[in-house]
């Protein structure tokens, strides 16, 4: 796999000087909900290396992102002018946003294209060809540009047409810096990981995550289950979770799990106390142990025993990955077993990485020491679970 600055050293240094350069880029951010304004833009500073780079190098730079899930037809909310308009802000560029990402109109903004102006094209999921991975759709996009370059680390585990069929049909294909920056981090963490290596799951379930518990039992020393996914684990072991969020299905599951984490002397480490309240809506909760969830209440956040047991742990790894929150932290009585990890895993010396949509939200609740200490927050949740399962990723092969 290249990189973007392999590509630009070719031509004695001049390759990507007046090129137009396809960046697909990840600018699927969260919106408020009423307002429709940018609540997290890390997506979008983080895209900034590859995009300046490419401004340096003379390229006329052509952006694309998809953001949320259009329905057929439906286009309101969810155009990308909102995140020009930020990218604007962030960069110092000007930004284009034609009307549409395929035709007459990208044509005629990316042909007019001056220096210190760049075109970002308008959602791609605007066309339901762009998730059928669709070769036609792929095609119209490849008239656009010469050379194309991936950083959209959160769409590259899905095979659509902007991250599979198009750079499978462009010459120069390569990756830009925050993809290959993603790619080294979970490699760190998935080809030999320095020991002791612990990881933390936990989240809202177990269905989720299976092939995650299955990969991380052949690689880690310590497997450490918190949050909602606990539950099931616990009443696995005969504990009356009472009003707990319990996949009753995965049980049988989560006892070979428990059998395979022995076999392979994987330590497991479980909730030992638990804060409870009678519902999702609670404000206020009670810790107790975890063998005796009061009758009417659910578990809802770790509790701080169990934050102590995570901590020890943690303070004698080399490396940590950790998914998924210790509790429902989006309450703040039910934040301190989320917040305590994030806090520990930043001051530790192991090298530690952050992957998944609510965890990464987590480590921001926690403020900026926080963020700064952990050594990689990763972007995309899903590639991220997926790269930890071994599976390969169809938009990196297609870079191949
Ligand atoms: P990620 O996005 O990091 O992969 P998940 O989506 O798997 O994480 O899970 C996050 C959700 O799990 C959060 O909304 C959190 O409130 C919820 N959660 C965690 N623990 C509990 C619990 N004990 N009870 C209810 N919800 C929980
Ligand atoms: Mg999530």
């Amino acid at each position: 796999m290249k990189t973007i600055e392999d590509l630009a050293k070719e031509d004695e240094g001049r390759f990507l000087s007046g090129k137009r350069l396809f960046i697909r880029v990840d600018f699927n951010v969260p919106l408020d909900k009423k307002t429709k304004a940018i609540t997290d833009d890390a997506r979008i500073r983080e895209a900034l290396p590859t995009i300046t780079f490419a401004m340096q190098q003379g390229a006329k730079v052509i952006l694309a992102s998809h953001m949320g899930r259009p329905k057929p037809g439906k286009t309101e909310g969810l155009g990308l002018e909102v995140c020009g308009a930020r990218l604007a802000e962030l960069s110092g560029f000007e930004v284009h946003v034609p009307e549409d990402c395929i035709g007459d109109a990208p044509k005629k903004v990316i042909q007019d294209l001056r220096a210190g102006q760049i075109c970002l094209l308008e959602n791609l999921r605007f066309h339901p060809e762009e998730e059928a991975n669709d070769e036609g759709f792929a095609r119209a996009l490849s008239e656009l540009c010469e050379v194309y370059v991936d950083d959209a680390f959160g769409a590259v585990h899905r095979a659509h047409a902007s991250v599979h069929a198009l750079p499978l049909m462009m010459k120069h294909r390569a990756a830009g810096f925050l993809l290959e920056k993603e790619l080294r981090a979970l490699a760190r963490v998935v080809d030999n990981p320095e020991k002791p290596f612990v990881a933390v799951l936990g989240g809202a379930k177990v269905s989720d995550k299976i092939e995650v518990v299955e990969a991380l039992l052949n690689k880690c020393d310590v497997l450490v289950i918190g949050g909602a996914m606990a539950n099931t684990f616990l009443a696995a072991q005969g504990k009356k979770m009472q009003k707990s969020l319990i996949e009753e299905d995965k049980l049988p599951l989560a006892r070979t799990i428990m059998q395979k984490a022995l076999d392979k002397k994987v330590k497991l480490v479980m909730p030992v106390d638990v804060i409870v309240a009678d519902s999702l809506e609670a404000t206020t909760g009670e810790v107790v142990s975890a063998g005796a969830v009061p009758e009417g209440t659910m578990a809802l956040d770790i509790g701080p025993k169990t934050v102590e047991l995570i901590n020890a742990e943690l303070q004698k790894a080399k490396t940590v990955f950790w998914n998924g929150p210790m509790g429902l932290f989006e309450t703040k009585a039910f934040e301190n077993g989320t917040l305590e990890v994030a806090r520990t895993m930043a001051k530790i010396a192991a090298f530690t990485v952050v992957g998944g949509g609510d965890s990464a939200a987590a480590v921001k609740l926690a403020g900026k020491e926080v963020v700064d200490g952990i050594d990689h927050i990763s972007t995309g949740g899903g590639a991220s679970l997926e790269l930890i399962e071994g599976q390969k990723l169809p938009g990196v092969v297609a870079l191949g």
